[in-house]
């Protein structure tokens, strides 16, 4: 599971608003058992010159199954979707003037997560086998911005690439504060 500063931020603004559930490192099981297909989360915080930017999603939004992927047609949905998560430029519009550069892309599909962990997190594994009818993708992304100061929008296309996504959930922390909303097909423009 990814663990990053901005998971830890906002971990304490998700005790405080309580309403999903943020995952910690060892909360995989739980987070498996939580989700509800077509809905996603965004976290997004900025600070100093950088952005950060974490998403997860059921992997039934973003590839129409959950289960392990078997047929070749399966395979190739999971590896276009892992394509398409490691190209920000895709999902995020930012304004150019912030003068935004992705400096680190860091995509866990569901097939990468059984395979990496398998021998670090045994007793977790046979948890995912149990809700194996359930499964995640998430994805980190960091920004360094030279001009953060001009980033007063981010307009989310996660909708257009992954149209199995009918909310966001988006949390973000800027200089502005904290804010949370819900995000949809016809509304994918976060004002920051
Ligand atoms: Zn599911």
């Amino acid at each position: 599971m990814i663990n990053t500063k901005l998971g830890l931020i906002l971990l304490s603004i998700s005790t405080l608003t309580a309403s999903y559930q943020l995952h910690a490192d060892d909360s995989d099981h739980e987070q498996h058992t939580a989700h509800v297909h077509g809905e996603a989360q965004l976290l997004i915080a900025q600070d100093g010159s950088t952005l950060e930017l974490e998403f997860h999603s059921p992997a039934m939004n973003i590839v129409g199954f959950e289960h392990q992927a078997k047929s070749k047609k399966q395979i190739d949905a999971l590896e276009a979707a892992i394509d398409t998560l490691n190209q920000p430029g895709l999902l995020f519009t930012l304004p150019s003037a912030a003068q935004c550069t992705p400096v680190s892309i860091e995509v866990e599909s569901p097939e990468t997560e059984h395979s990496e962990h398998a021998h670090e997190h045994e007793h977790e594994h046979e948890h995912e086998h149990e809700t194996e009818d359930h499964s995640d993708f998430t994805a980190h992304y960091r920004f360094q911005c030279k001009e953060l100061s001009r980033l007063d929008r981010i307009e989310i296309e996660l909708f257009k690439r992954f149209p199995g996504t009918e909310r966001i959930e988006v949390q973000s922390i800027s200089k502005k504060g904290q804010q949370k909303i819900d995000l949809t097909p016809g509304n994918n423009s976060l004002e920051l």
